[in-house]
């Protein structure tokens, strides 16, 4: 982990001090302090303001009681939680994720990592995060409506437009955003489709959402990749995990030409050395809800299902990992970059560890960290709520173009901001940075709040 200077050593501490526990919010936390040694030595008035310190602690957190009664009858208890991290640059906005393993830490790493990056999309959004310890695999369809109702009961009177506008993120889909929105507009009696994103697309969604985190990882990564004179075409590429942000990072890999060779699930993982069959993972995990072995089982041939072990021992030029945090270590990097990986993506939110990311600087492997090239996904509900304001609907040709326009910008912005502050090609240093100063101005401009 890289060392923090003094000022903002007795920031993280105090950080420390005030939310025991909460393992991820500490890492995440950590890792915006380490980008911002040269911030603070230029801007003596974000100090003076404390604008760090005001920003490691949320506006507001949410947490709820969520009963529901499952298909034998009997009573459920989950607990529910919305922080509501930073509103400086618009309206609360980020993911809701129900995971049996949620908690305060959880919610609050995301939260706080969701701040800078929909920062480092240039628009008008907040940052903020929800969930549940709500597992809801082996749930019934029934079960699951009943659960998002429960838990919309009680978030319904802390969003809104200009509010808080929450989403999907692990666990949450099209499917739990269409019984959030019916119970809301239940309870409301108000069609207000601003509320929510990642809406359908007949009840107030928007083209390329569903699509968008994987979309644009890859988008960001091939921009990486062009300041090499590289691009997917012909590479090997792994992706791990098997969800939305995975499926959509394996469709545009095909789609630029490269070959996606092995992805995941909790339960283990599958190399398919012919390349991934997207219609037949997509049938498997979407529609019968099963796992990667029941892909391999279809797919036949050589396709292979691994319990054990990391994929992250698969060889490849590309790795993007897309399930969740810290799956990918120190020693994971090493395999890579031992394998000859050229560039590293982050589709999921915090997937690589400290060690890792310092492994990939030293041996000059590209990182792009999820704030930067994850940031498609939000961007793009950024632009459904643009439709949503303006009773519109976009093309799905014009959006696409919109969102590789939004992730060029941001690689841009990385790029200068990591020169400007002398770390040039350093990813980390201008994602933190670069999301850090817009927020820091807006801060300062509105006062102490
Ligand atoms: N959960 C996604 C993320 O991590 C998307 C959030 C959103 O669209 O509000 O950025």
């Amino acid at each position: 982990m890289p060392v923090l200077d003094e000022k903002l050593h007795d920031v993280y501490d105090e950080v420390l001090r005030r939310n025991p526990g909460e393992l991820e919010f500490h890492q995440a936390v950590h890792e915006v302090l380490g980008s911002l040694g040269p911030v603070v030595a230029k801007h003596p008035e974000y100090a003076d303001a404390q604008i760090i310190e005001r920003l490691c602690e949320p506006e507001r957190q949410i947490i709820f009681r969520v009963p529901w009664l499952d298909d034998a009858g009997r009573v459920q208890i989950n607990r529910g939680m919305r922080v509501e991290f930073n509103s400086a640059l618009g309206p609360f906005k980020g993911g809701l994720r129900f995971h049996p393993s949620v908690y305060l830490g959880i919610v609050k790493f995301l939260g706080f990592e969701q701040i800078f990056k929909n920062s480092l999309t240039g628009m008008p959004i907040g940052g903020g995060k929800g969930g549940s310890d709500f597992d809801p695999k082996g749930r019934s369809d029934a079960e699951i409506m009943r659960f998002c109702q429960s838990f919309m009961t009680e978030l319904y009177r802390h969003i809104g437009e200009y509010t808080d506008v929450p989403a999907g993120d692990i666990g949450v889909g099209g499917r739990e955003i269409g019984y959030l929105f019916g119970q809301y507009k239940r309870i409301t009696n108000r069609y207000e489709s601003g509320i929510l994103t990642g809406k359908g697309l007949t009840w107030g969604g928007s083209q390329v959402r569903t699509e968008a985190t994987g979309y644009g990882t890859v988008f960001f990564v091939d921009e990486m990749l062009r300041t090499r004179g590289e691009s997917f075409d012909g590479k090997r590429v792994v992706v791990s995990g098997s969800g939305n942000v995975a499926l959509y990072a394996i469709e545009k890999v095909h789609q630029l030409g490269g070959t996606v060779v092995a992805c995941s699930d909790s339960s283990g993982y599958v190399v398919d050395g012919k390349g991934i069959d997207l219609d037949l993972l997509k049938e498997v995990k979407e529609v019968r809800r099963g796992r990667v072995a029941d892909y391999a089982e279809a797919r036949g041939g050589d396709a292979r299902v691994a319990a054990d072990g990391s994929i992250w021992n698969v060889p490849c030029d590309i790795a993007l990992p897309c399930a969740t945090q810290n799956e990918l270590n120190g020693s994971d990097a090493a395999a890579l970059a031992g394998n000859g990986c050229l560039a590293v993506g982050e589709g999921a939110n915090m997937p690589a560890t400290p060690d890792a990311v310092e492994v990939f600087a030293e041996a000059g492997v590209l990182f792009g960290p999820g704030k930067a090239a994850n940031a498609g996904g939000v961007a793009t509900s950024a632009l459904e709520m643009q439709q949503n304001a303006s009773r519109d609907s976009w093309t799905f040709e014009y959006t696409e173009n919109r969102l590789n326009d939004i992730m060029r910008g941001i690689h841009q912005r990385c790029l200068e901001t990591a020169e400007e502050y002398g770390s040039p090609g350093n990813y980390v240093a201008g994602a933190n940075i670069a999301g850090f100063t817009r927020v820091a101005d807006a801060m300062l401009a509105l006062g102490v709040i």
